[in-house]
């Protein structure tokens, strides 16, 4: 395995920074990863672990070893009655395997499809949206310790998942690496969730039924007509996280904003519309230089072309400052900031 030096990491992240690394490596096989691990040079010197880095923010130059995730496979494990057990390598992508389970007439990731990124990067923030998140249907996942190269398997439950988090984001952020995840996906009878968000008005608008293949179509037309496409304008999703209120400044809120829309969780508290706060504080479609807010998403940073890392943070930082401002909401970032 041979490292590429002084690498561009432009092609490998979504912002489409044209940030350095001092090594790449691009390890295309678990074999590569324990290489990796064994070279002084490697891991000895390791600064970051590159999946398909849509979820982070590299604010510059990488100083030693960066590692991108890209061995690949995907394997039916199981079959039982009414549903299956498949696995992917890590680094799979997302997309195309979310697209080869629907075609199988496997259910449950259809409306987590054409969501950027790799299959192993998708359990640390419990991607979601459409009303599915990953949690929903995973089942284990194998990680290995950096420390000591040791390989543990995970279940569902061990994995801590909340909203836009898990163990791997937390206690065990960058202590390993997912290697492989297995999913337990429905063979029939399957669970359909087209309320959320505008699922079942495209559904009508296209006259079809509800099924797999139909909600992921549906899904990625909605996707394509809100979100910017990575490809043509660099952004990472959303930049922010939804922030949640305690119920009493939820109840403030309502009665200064009859607009704002709440939804209450199970704690007593209100998740709030992120993309909604933003906009009202005048940044929805707002531009410094070459950064700003997406003019259909107000949650998107967007890198317009030619933006560096700190015109992006200024824009960022700024969008927190005016919404603390005007909401005491204090934003969080969703995305990873790499400093
Ligand atoms: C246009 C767009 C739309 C998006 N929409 C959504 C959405 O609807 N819902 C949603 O939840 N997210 C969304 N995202 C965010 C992003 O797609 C997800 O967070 C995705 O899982 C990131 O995957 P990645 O492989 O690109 O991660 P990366 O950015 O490469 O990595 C993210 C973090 O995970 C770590 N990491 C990567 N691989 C591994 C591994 N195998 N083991 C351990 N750690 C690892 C990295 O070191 C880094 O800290 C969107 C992004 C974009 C650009």
């Amino acid at each position: 395995m041979v490292a590429e030096q002084n690498a561009s990491l432009k092609p490998y992240n979504s912002f489409g920074l044209d940030v350095r690394a001092e090594r790449l490596y691009h390890l295309e096989s678990e074999m590569h990863l324990l290489e990796y691990l064994d070279d002084p040079e490697g891991y000895g010197q390791h600064s970051l672990l590159l999946g398909g880095g849509s979820n982070m923010l590299i604010a510059g130059d990488i100083k030693g070893s960066v590692a991108r995730v890209a061995w690949t496979g995907r394997r039916l494990v199981e079959e039982g009655d009414g549903f299956v057990i498949v696995e992917a390598a890590a680094g799979e992508n997302w997309q195309d395997f979310v697209q080869w389970t629907v075609d199988q007439g496997w259910g449950g990731l259809q409306n987590l499809s054409l969501i950027p990124g790799l299959v192993g990067t998708a359990p640390i923030q419990n991607i979601g949206a459409y009303g599915v998140e990953t949690k929903d249907s995973l089942h284990s996942l194998r990680w290995m310790r950096w420390a000591d190269g040791e390989i543990e398997e995970f279940s569902n439950a061990q994995c801590e998942f909340g909203y836009r988090d898990s163990l791997f984001k937390g206690r065990l952020k960058d202590q390993g690496v997912i290697l492989s995840v297995q999913f337990r996906l429905s063979s029939r009878d399957h669970t359909l969730v087209t309320h959320y968000g505008s699922v079942a008005e495209e559904l009508a608008l296209r006259g079809t039924e509800a099924g797999l293949r139909s909600i992921a179509d549906a899904v990625m037309s909605i996707r394509r007509s809100k979100l910017p496409n990575p490809a043509e304008l660099g952004n990472s999703g959303s930049f922010f996280k939804n922030p949640t209120v305690d119920a009493q400044k939820a109840a403030e809120l309502a009665q200064e904003y009859p607009n704002l829309a709440q939804y209450p969780q199970a704690d007593g508290r209100a998740k709030l519309a992120a993309g909604w706060l933003i906009e009202q504080s005048g940044w929805k479609g707002r531009r410094l230089g070459n950064a700003g807010m997406h003019a259909k998403q107000a949650l998107v940073l967007v890198n317009y072309g030619g933006a560096s890392a700190a015109e992006l943070l200024a824009v960022a930082r700024q969008v927190q400052a005016d919404v603390l401002a005007k909401f005491q909401i204090a934003l969080e970032m969703e995305v990873n900031l790499i400093e």
